[in-house]
């Protein structure tokens, strides 16, 4: 704060330009195309979030027993989750 320049310090302390990082605040995420300001994202950094999509996967694999494994997709550039992965049982 206070600084009259055009950078900005991430997360994990690294600089960048303000401007290269807007359009990721803004919403729409250039990797997975999501947006965490209209949708309901769930984030793998927050542990919240983390547990609803164990408790999802838990559910699943109950519900579906032809459903063997089931791996959630999170986006390398937002961490939001993307899609599950879900592997069937080859007997089937
Ligand atoms: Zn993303």
């Amino acid at each position: 704060m206070g600084f009259n320049d055009n950078l900005t310090k991430t997360k994990d302390g690294k600089f960048t330009l303000k401007s290269k990082t807007e359009k990721a605040k803004k919403g729409v995420c250039v990797e997975c195309g999501q947006d965490s300001t209209t949708q309901e994202l769930l984030f793998r950094y927050n542990s919240e979030d983390y547990i609803l999509v164990r408790e999802y996967i838990e559910d699943h694999l109950t519900s579906y027993s032809n459903h063997k494994t089931m791996e959630p997709i999170w986006c390398k550039e937002c961490a939001a989750l993307i899609e599950y992965k879900v592997t069937l049982n080859a007997s089937n």
